[in-house]
């Protein structure tokens, strides 16, 4: 399996290259020699109609940002990252020969399915913890963590689609997401939660066929709903464009193993793999609809 990591010179390059940034405002100051990449990707020359994303795949935190004053506890916590997501993407992506990509950095440097002026993209509380290191950044804080943590990964999200679309291909864009057992005092019931907007193609689909095993507990639009604004990620590279699209929340307690998380993955796999055979997920929607989301 191919893995591509992009640094921040190959950033520099893509930024300018795409024209969605001029070359002499991107930073890049913020990371630093043994700073992970903003982005990886794995399986980028997949062949499946589909690009895979999991937005919050890493606690990681740039070493200047002094691990934003929190413990490890803290930062091993579902406040900095989806534990489990990035393996359960990882299988995902050999299971169906998807390319997929991966954020480098914990949701708390920024979160990557956010829009960066969302209240919540930089959270300074997080799940009744504070993050002393969020606390009364500037603007050129703000921007320095965008443009070495966030712009990279959605620009590379946006090569990757382009460059299926020009094989004349629609591809579907999955994003992988996993959520606590617990939140409030309420345990969720959900194994996974199948979130949808308007398009609710894939979902449909998806729920039908992973509802076949009687066993599971499928949430529709639970935990939380498609049609919730604060998302980017499917709002930003799926829903403008008509793509087939669908957001997982799989509970990170059935996954936060090995075993765990392979188990999953080949569940979900299977499911989505006969979703992706179905006609209707090769092609885009409306504009009627679209509108509707
Ligand atoms: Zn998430």
């Amino acid at each position: 399996m191919m893995v591509i990591t992009f640094r921040t010179v190959d950033i520099r390059y893509i930024g300018a290259m795409i024209g969605q940034i001029p070359r002499q405002d991107i930073g890049g100051d913020l990371l630093g020699p043994d700073d992970p990449p903003a982005v990886t990707i794995v399986n980028r020359d997949g062949g499946a109609p589909a690009v895979l994303l999991c937005d919050h795949a890493s606690n990681r935190i740039p070493a200047a940002l002094d691990q934003l004053g929190l413990d490890e506890a803290a930062r091993s916590r579902h406040i900095a990252w989806d534990i489990g997501a990035a393996e359960v993407t990882r299988h995902l992506a050999s299971q169906l020969d998807a390319p997929a990509l991966f954020s480098g950095y914990s949701r708390l440097v920024v979160d990557c399915n956010r829009s960066l002026d969302d209240p919540t993209a930089m959270r300074q509380i997080s799940d009744g913890t504070i993050v002393p290191g969020n606390r009364g950044l500037d603007a050129n804080a703000r921007t320095a963590r965008a443009e070495a943590c966030y712009w990279p990964y959605h620009m590379a999200v946006t090569e990757t689609i382009e460059r299926i679309a020009t094989r004349g291909i629609v591809p579907a864009i999955i994003s992988i997401h996993t959520c606590t057992p617990v939140i409030k005092g309420f345990e969720r019931p959900w194994h996974i939660g199948v979130l949808s907007n308007a398009d609710r193609r894939m979902a449909d689909l998806l729920i039908a066929e992973l509802l076949h095993d009687s066993a599971l507990c499928i949430g529709d639009n639970e935990p939380y709903s498609g049609l919730d604004p604060h998302g980017y990620s499917i709002e930003t590279h799926a829903l403008p464009a008509g793509r087939p699209n669908v957001l997982l929340e799989i509970r990170q307690d059935l996954v936060d193993t090995q075993h765990g998380a392979q188990h999953w993955a080949v569940l979900v796999g299977a499911a989505l793999h006969s979703v992706m055979a179905e006609p209707e997920i090769t092609q885009v929607i409306g504009a009627d609809v679209r509108a509707a989301s």
